[in-house]
C-alpha cells in the first residue's frame, strides 16, 4: 500500500465514522479546520508512542489503537474538557494492511467511546512511533490546572490503582491465569476519565491525571500549587485485581505504579459538598493539602519513596 493508499483506505473510512459538527474540515486538505464555540477555550495536547519504549515490540495493533488515543484523551479528562477532534501522525516501518486494520480498528472504536472525530494526520515511513494531538474545549477560564490547589482541600483520586502496572508482568506471559486478565485489561485498554474530568470542571481546584503514579503526579499538583499534602496510604484505593498479590506489593504499585489513567484531584470541603452524589461515589479522599511543602505519606506498609519515569534521568 502506498502513503495515499493508505490514507485513502484506512484513515478517511475512519474519520467519516468519527464525525463531529465543530470540525468543518477533515483529512482531504492542507489543514483542518475546527470551530470553536463561541466563549470557549480551546484546550490541547500531544502524546507520542516509541514502540519498545511506551509499548512491547510487537504489540497487538488493535490494543494499539485504543491505547494511542486513550493516553492522549486522558489529558483532556485531567483539564476537564470536553473532546472535539483529533489528530494523527503515524510513523510506520512497512505498510502491512493486516497491522493497520487492527490499528484502525482499536483507534475507530477508542474514537467512538471518547467522541472524538478523526480531523488529519501525516504518513510516514520510519520506526513505529505514533503522536496523536487531541482538542477539546472548556468553558472560558474553566479549564482544571495543576496550580490551583490550596491548603485545606481534600486531595481525591478516581477509581482504583495498580492494574495497569501489575499487568507488565504478564504482558510477555502466553498463558495468562484468569485472576491477571482483568490485570492485562486495564493495561491494554486504559478508560480516560472523561466524563468525570467533566463533572469536576468548575469545582475541582486541581487535577491530573495519574501516568506516571499517583505519588509522583501529586508532586506535580503540589508544586504547581505551591504547597504540600498528607496522604494516607491506607485509604488509597487498590484494585480488587491486585488481591493475588501480597498487600506490601499491590500498595506498592497503587502508590507508584503508572498508566492507570485515574484522575488525582484537589477539591475544597465546600466544592465537594456541590458535586453531586455519583461524582462523590466515583472519587476517594486520601489525604490533605497543607501549606508547609512536600508529600507526606503515613500508614504505607514499607518505605515508600516517590518514584515516576522520567524519560531522560534515572528511574527511582
Ligand atoms: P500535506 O503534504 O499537505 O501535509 P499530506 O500528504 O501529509 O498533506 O496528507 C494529505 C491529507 O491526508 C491531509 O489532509 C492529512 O491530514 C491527511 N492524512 C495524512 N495522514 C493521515 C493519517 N494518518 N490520518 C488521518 N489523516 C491523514
Ligand atoms: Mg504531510
Amino acid at each position: 500500500m502506498g502513503e495515499f493508499d493508505l490514507i485513502r483506505q484506512i484513515f478517511l473510512p475512519l474519520a467519516q465514522s468519527t464525525r463531529s459538527a465543530a470540525l468543518l474540515m477533515g483529512p482531504g486538505d492542507d489543514c483542518a479546520i475546527q470551530r470553536i464555540t463561541p466563549g470557549a477555550d480551546l484546550v490541547f495536547s500531544i502524546d507520542t508512542l516509541v514502540e519498545g519504549v511506551h509499548f512491547p515490540v510487537n504489540y497487538d495493533p488493535e490494543c494499539l489503537g485504543w491505547r494511542s488515543l486513550a493516553v492522549a484523551a486522558s489529558d483532556l479528562a485531567a483539564m476537564g474538557a470536553r473532546p472535539v477532534c483529533f489528530t494523527l501522525a503515524l510513523t510506520l516501518p512497512t505498510a502491512c494492511s493486516e497491522w493497520l486494520t487492527g490499528y484502525a480498528r482499536g483507534l475507530r472504536k477508542a474514537a467512538q467511546a471518547f467522541g472524538l472525530a478523526l480531523a488529519g494526520g501525516d504518513t510516514t515511513r520510519g520506526p513505529l512511533t505514533i503522536s496523536v494531538q487531541v482538542h477539546g474545549e472548556v468553558p472560558a477560564g474553566g479549564a482544571l490546572r495543576r496550580d490551583g490547589a490550596e491548603p485545606g482541600d481534600w486531595v481525591c483520586v478516581s477509581g482504583t490503582l495498580g492494574a495497569a502496572s501489575a499487568a507488565l508482568s504478564w504482558l510477555d506471559v502466553a498463558e495468562v491465569p484468569v485472576e491477571a486478565q482483568e490485570l492485562l485489561a486495564r493495561y491494554h485498554y486504559p478508560e480516560p476519565c472523561l466524563t468525570l474530568g467533566q463533572a469536576l470542571q468548575g469545582t475541582a481546584s486541581a487535577a491530573i491525571d495519574v501516568s506516571d503514579g499517583l505519588l509522583a503526579d501529586l508532586t506535580h499538583i503540589l508544586e504547581a500549587s505551591g504547597v504540600g499534602a498528607r496522604v494516607d496510604a491506607c485509604k488509597v484505593p487498590i484494585a480488587r485485581a491486585l488481591e493475588i498479590l501480597e498487600p506490601t506489593r499491590a500498595q506498592a504499585l497503587a502508590l507508584n505504579g503508572g498508566d492507570d489513567y485515574e484522575l488525582c484531584v484537589t477539591i475544597s470541603p465546600e466544592g465537594w459538598q456541590r458535586l453531586s452524589a455519583s461524582t462523590r461515589a466515583e472519587l476517594t479522599i486520601i489525604g490533605e493539602i497543607t501549606r508547609e511543602p512536600g508529600l507526606v505519606l503515613v500508614n504505607a506498609k514499607t518505605a515508600t519513596p516517590v518514584s515516576g519515569y522520567d524519560h531522560f534521568g534515572v528511574q527511582g
